[in-house]
């Protein structure tokens, strides 16, 4: 079979990605001239295409809108609300969306935002984008000058940046709207940190309808790796999350006469104890599980039985099934121990975010958009983390994929976790998140 000249040229280019893959940036800078569309290394026709030509488009506006970005983060940051209140925030992200040229935008669970960007035959196929909006009730304790304003509150799990980055992303996307067919779909949410969880309102509200959308991705800040890093975990990625309340009630008394009481702090001791059995025994060794109580509390004095105990948990897993069997234990063992020594209880364990899922197989293409993206040298399979995180209710719907930018500094700078006082970034990581939102989504557009 005779080849056409472009296909040829195809081939060539394909042959020469393959064992050149080190110079890809020389490759890219040949195949950008020629505007010969290269195919990913393993790659066959239709599958894992990636343009050469968007890739060099992406990666040039980010660096265009970087100082935008930085802007709208230096605000936001400052700026923090808590979930479910990021009226401002909200209003502000409207804003700049409309700012960008984008028209399509919709106010959804009080305190998000839904935003479409079509590109040509938009019926054809849709890709979300998701943020998250909240911020943290900590104390900051940095001095850079975008600084907390809201004393108290603090963006101190990136979602400014992830905001940020989708906005940035969002200004890409727009720009290159003829250029991709199908439509992309942003998604602000409020509430990641505080249950029952921004995403599952929002999907209550029908976030995931008209159009509904053929895979979901997120990205998430990262403190453990550097600028420019990336990284993916396919499947089993975070843990489900449930909370536990147990309240005791026995009878109090003198401290010195138990038998006259239901010593609730001697059940409590029991059922703590026992528990501690629904990870070593009855779990299935190969399900990561964990269950920790954080807080008890009951009792004043030393010489008095109170009437009461309280203890507060939370109960993580990585199966669903044995999730809801886990439950059901740690309900059957509690209520039948403090029946046994004469006392009443009550447990409740309202359901929180379920097991963040990443498809497999999108994350696997996702992770080869990012090798074209960022070099293989900077795209790294991560570990499971036994925290959670409400992206994985979109997962229970539709494909997703949530990964990882790298945010410090030559892992010397910008060190402090998640969740932390001091947490901080090194901006430059923002060029990353908003070109790698903007090329997962055209990529996954162009898939069948
Ligand atoms: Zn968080
Ligand atoms: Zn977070």
């Amino acid at each position: 079979m005779e080849l056409g000249i472009q296909q040829q040229k195809s081939c060539l280019i394909n042959i020469l990605y393959r064992n050149t893959y080190p110079f890809l940036p020389l490759l890219q800078q040949i195949v950008f001239q020629q505007k010969i569309p290269v195919l990913a290394p393993g790659a066959s026709a239709g599958y894992l295409q990636y343009n050469t030509m968007l890739l060099h488009k992406i990666r040039t506006k980010a660096d265009e809108y970087y100082p935008e970005v930085q802007q709208i983060r230096h605000h936001i940051h400052a700026n923090p609300e808590l979930s479910f209140k990021e009226f401002e925030t909200a209003a502000y992200v409207a804003a700049r969306l409309e700012a960008i040229g984008i028209t399509n935008i919709s106010p959804i669970a009080e305190t998000g935002i839904v935003a479409l960007i079509e590109g040509r035959n938009p019926e054809k196929r849709c890709i979300a984008l998701r943020a998250d909006l909240d911020a943290l009730p900590i104390l900051e304790d940095n001095t850079a000058n975008y600084c907390s304003k809201n004393e108290g509150v603090m963006h101190a799990c990136g979602h400014d940046v992830h905001t940020s980055c989708l906005l940035g992303a969002a200004h890409i996307l727009n720009d290159l709207r003829h250029e991709f067919e199908g439509t992309v779909k942003l998604i602000f949410q409020p509430g990641e940190e505080k249950h029952p969880g921004g995403a599952s309102i929002m999907i209550a509200e029908g976030v995931l309808e008209n159009p509904k959308p053929d895979a979901i991705f997120a990205l998430h800040v990262f403190p453990h790796l550097p600028t420019g890093a990336t990284g993916f975990r396919a499947g089993q990625y975070m843990a489900s999350a449930d909370e536990v309340y147990i309240t005791i009630e026995g009878k109090g008394g003198h401290a010195a006469l138990p038998h006259q009481t239901v010593d609730p702090i001697a059940i409590a001791a029991l059922v703590i104890t026992g528990l501690q059995q629904v990870v070593s025994r009855k779990s299935n060794p190969l399900i990561p599980s964990v269950l920790t109580f954080g807080k008890i509390a009951g009792g004043f004095a030393t010489n008095v039985i109170p009437d009461k105990v309280e203890m507060l948990g939370t109960f993580r897993t990585m199966d669903e099934t044995w999730r809801y069997e886990a439950h059901r234990w740690i309900r059957e063992f509690t209520e039948q121990t403090c029946a046994a020594y004469g006392a009443k209880v009550t447990v409740e364990i309202p359901i929180g975010y379920p097991m963040l899922f990443n498809d497999p197989a999108l994350t696997t293409k996702a992770s080869s958009w990012a090798e074209a993206y960022v070099g293989s040298e900077n795209v790294h399979e991560l570990d499971m983390r036994m925290a959670a995180e409400d992206f994985s209710f979109y997962t229970l719907h539709v494909p997703g994929c949530f990964f990882r930018i790298g945010t410090n500094k030559d892992n010397k700078e910008f060190l402090a976790p998640v969740h932390n006082s001091r947490f901080d970034i090194n901006e430059e990581s923002m060029k990353t998140g908003m070109g790698m939102m903007a090329w997962c989504a055209v990529n996954a557009l162009m898939e069948e």
